[in-house]
Parts: structure tokens; C-alpha cells; sequence
């Protein structure tokens, strides 16, 4: 991944996850976030997840058809969800006057090993996105999904978006990924649940870690570990509510001083 780093400086990476997408109307809010976005950050890379529960609808689709569908044909089944969604995203994009190039996973050079339906991501090599952001358009990537060396269409287990932008943004040299959310950041309990949650303003990628692996659904864990081994900063925070704060992941928390989470054990 490494040569890429010199020549893609500065590259912010943002996720919206399916809520962020979940009617033709939220893709005009978000093409809105992405364009104030552009001017403090002119070098962005978008990565969306399916519309709502479209990847749930698409495998229950599957499931009547087949009961037991052969895996390489549910990865390309399920694949189309984020290919809907990044080019409604680059069609938003285009009415507002925002030139953006949408890219599937394999376009975007995310190559993973051949495990069909739960694929871990091998190398990224972003030659596609690289002239995109040097012309100064917005890069749409398909989250979700990749392809084998050998060809073949690859996704990395539900939820695998987040794990997407992470890698991307390890392979651009990003100096934060954002993840646009529809709760406003990592809580102690869920925050659709339990009224009385309460919102961390920034966790050490160790902490972060924890609260998924205990069962917060916030972030793909896998996408922790990576942004942990890459010394990767992540932002969760809401599409709703842009001045909010959220929750910071990563070592910044040292040098800011805001207060955190401390882990008792
Ligand atoms: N659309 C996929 C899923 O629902 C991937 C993702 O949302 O991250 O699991
Ligand atoms: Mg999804």
C-alpha cells in the first residue's frame, strides 16, 4: 500500500451507512454534507453502504429462489445494493453541480482472497480513485465489497462497509475516517433502547473495540482493528445533525485533553 501514500496527501474518507441512504431524498442531503465538506477538505472519497435494508431484501430474494444459494452468486446478487447507491450518490452529486466518479469494489482496486460472502481485504490499489482526486472530483466507492484475485465478485460479511473506508483510507494516507450515522455517536448502551445512554466523546481505538465486541452494532469490529493497526483516527457522528460532536476513536484524545471513557480493567 505504501507507494501510494506520497502523491494522495490530506484524503478525508466518509462513510454513510445505510439510514444515511435510505430514500431517494437523504441522497441530496448527503450530496449537501459532501459539498460543504469539499472546502475545507478538497480531496474526498465517499464510501455508502445499500439503501435501508436492501441488502436484507436482496438475500431474502435469494432465499426464495434458492434455500442454500451457491455463495459466488449471493456475492453477486448482493453486491448490486452499494452499486444502486453509489450512483444515485454521483447523480445527486451532479445536480448540484459536484462532479464525483462512482466506482464498484473491484474498480476501486479492493482485492480480498476468495472467501465468498466473508472475504478479508488483501491489498487496495486505488488507481482508478488517485487521477479522480487529483482532478478534484469527488471518488464514490461501493462499501461492502471486493474482488478476488482471481476475478471473482467478493463481499466481506454483513456490515463490511465500514471495514471499506478504513482500508481506503489506510491506502490514501487519510488522516480521519467519518462514519455519518443516524445516531449520533458511541454510546455506553443503545441509544435507541435506553434513554438514559450516554455518549463517549472520544475512546482510545482499544476501548472502541471493546464496545463493539460486546455487541454495539456502531462499527464493523474488524474496521477498528485496522484503524488501530494504522494508527487510523475515526469519527462517528450523525447525517442529522452536522454541528454535533460525536465520537472520536484514536490517540488524538491525548493531545485535545477532552474527557473519555477510562477502562477499569
Ligand atoms: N449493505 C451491507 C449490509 O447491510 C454492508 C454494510 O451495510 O456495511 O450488511
Ligand atoms: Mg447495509
Amino acid at each position: 500500500m505504501s507507494e501510494h501514500h506520497q502523491n494522495s496527501q490530506s484524503t478525508l474518507v466518509m462513510k454513510f451507512g445505510g439510514a444515511a441512504v435510505a430514500t431517494p431524498e437523504h441522497f441530496s442531503r448527503i450530496a449537501d454534507i459532501i459539498i460543504a465538506k469539499m472546502k475545507e477538505h478538497p480531496r474526498i472519497v465517499t464510501v455508502v453502504s445499500a439503501m435501508g435494508n436492501t441488502t436484507d431484501q436482496l438475500i431474502a430474494l435469494a432465499k426464495q429462489v434458492n434455500p442454500d444459494p451457491p455463495r459466488r452468486e449471493y456475492d453477486m446478487l448482493v453486491t448490486v445494493g452499494e452499486r444502486i447507491s453509489i450512483a444515485l450518490l454521483a447523480m445527486a452529486l451532479a445536480k448540484k453541480g459536484c462532479e464525483a466518479r462512482s466506482f464498484t469494489g473491484s474498480q476501486s482496486g479492493i482485492i480480498t482472497c476468495s472467501r465468498h460472502t466473508d472475504a478479508r481485504i488483501i491489498d487496495v490499489r486505488p488507481h482508478r480513485i488517485l487521477p479522480v482526486l487529483a482532478d478534484g472530483k469527488v471518488a464514490i466507492v461501493a462499501g461492502f465489497q471486493g474482488v478476488s484475485r482471481g476475478g471473482e465478485i467478493t463481499t466481506l460479511g454483513r456490515g463490511g462497509s465500514d471495514t471499506t473506508a478504513v482500508a481506503l483510507g489506510v491506502a490514501l494516507n487519510s488522516t480521519k475516517v467519518e462514519f455519518f450515522k443516524d445516531v449520533p455517536g458511541v454510546f455506553n448502551a443503545d441509544p435507541k433502547k435506553n434513554s438514559a445512554a450516554s455518549m463517549y466523546t472520544h475512546l482510545s481505538h482499544g476501548e472502541a473495540l471493546k464496545i463493539v465486541l460486546e455487541g454495539a452494532k456502531v462499527l464493523h469490529p474488524r474496521c477498528i482493528e485496522l484503524a488501530q493497526k494504522n494508527q487510523l483516527m475515526l469519527h462517528v457522528r450523525t447525517f442529522q445533525e452536522l454541528g454535533s460532536q460525536g465520537t472520536l476513536i484514536g490517540k488524538e484524545r491525548e493531545v485535545v485533553g477532552l474527557p473519555c471513557y477510562e477502562d477499569e480493567t
